[in-house]
């Protein structure tokens, strides 16, 4: 049995639960069949944190966030445990995990027409704490086949922000800037672009 070399292989994620994680709806982990990458279009983890926290569902006193954070120096954070459905995701929560890399986007104007383009390249090292987060949910979660970007899911144009005759796209992350073949080549999760509405 090589302890030594499973103890090299955990990777750190710091606990750091919503206040309403425990408020969200529970499910069974071998539902969980895809993983959406997300960026936080944010400057840093500290202002995701905040909008994490804000409740929108006064129901359930809940609100919008991923599962995990990435931050730009690799140090990954959990808000909310696999086994909770999180709000990340139109249409698409019940069976994923959203995986969200700190990363401004098109902060602070997000649905500005003439501030779409995203010019923040992802770090090498937020990269990798990427890829080994994958990997060790591969490993803890077998139904998990398929991973894709916000963007490829929410395809839906909102009014822009300094002209209403003109449309932006609501999610553009994470964006062209995300290394997609690095990422998938090192990942046996299948690449998805367009999914099943039930998913
Ligand atoms: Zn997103």
């Amino acid at each position: 049995m090589p302890i030594t070399a499973a103890v090299a292989g955990v990777l750190m994620i710091t606990q750091n639960p919503l206040p309403y994680a425990e408020r969200l709806e529970s499910r069974n982990p071998d539902s969980i069949q895809g993983v959406v990458i997300h960026c936080t279009e944010t400057p840093d983890l500290a202002m995701a944190r905040e909008f994490g926290e804000q409740i929108h569902y006064a129901e359930s006193q809940t609100g919008n966030s991923g599962h995990f954070y990435i931050d730009v120096d690799g140090s990954i954070e959990q808000y909310v445990p696999e086994d909770r459905i999180a709000h990340h995701v139109a249409g698409h929560n019940r069976h994923t995990i959203g995986i969200e890399l700190v990363n401004r986007g098109r902060w602070p104007d997000w649905h500005h027409s003439d501030h779409q383009e995203l010019k923040t390249a992802y770090p090498d090292v937020q990269i990798n704490a990427l890829q080994s987060l994958l990997g060790q949910l591969e490993r803890q979660l077998p139904s998990l086949v398929w991973i894709a970007g916000h963007e490829q899911l929410d395809t839906r144009e909102v009014a822009a922000s300094n002209d209403p005759d003109l449309t932006v796209a609501r999610k553009v992350d994470p964006g062209p800037l995300f290394p997609w073949p690095e990422v998938l080549e090192h990942s046996r999760l299948q690449y998805k672009i367009t999914i099943d509405e039930t998913n």
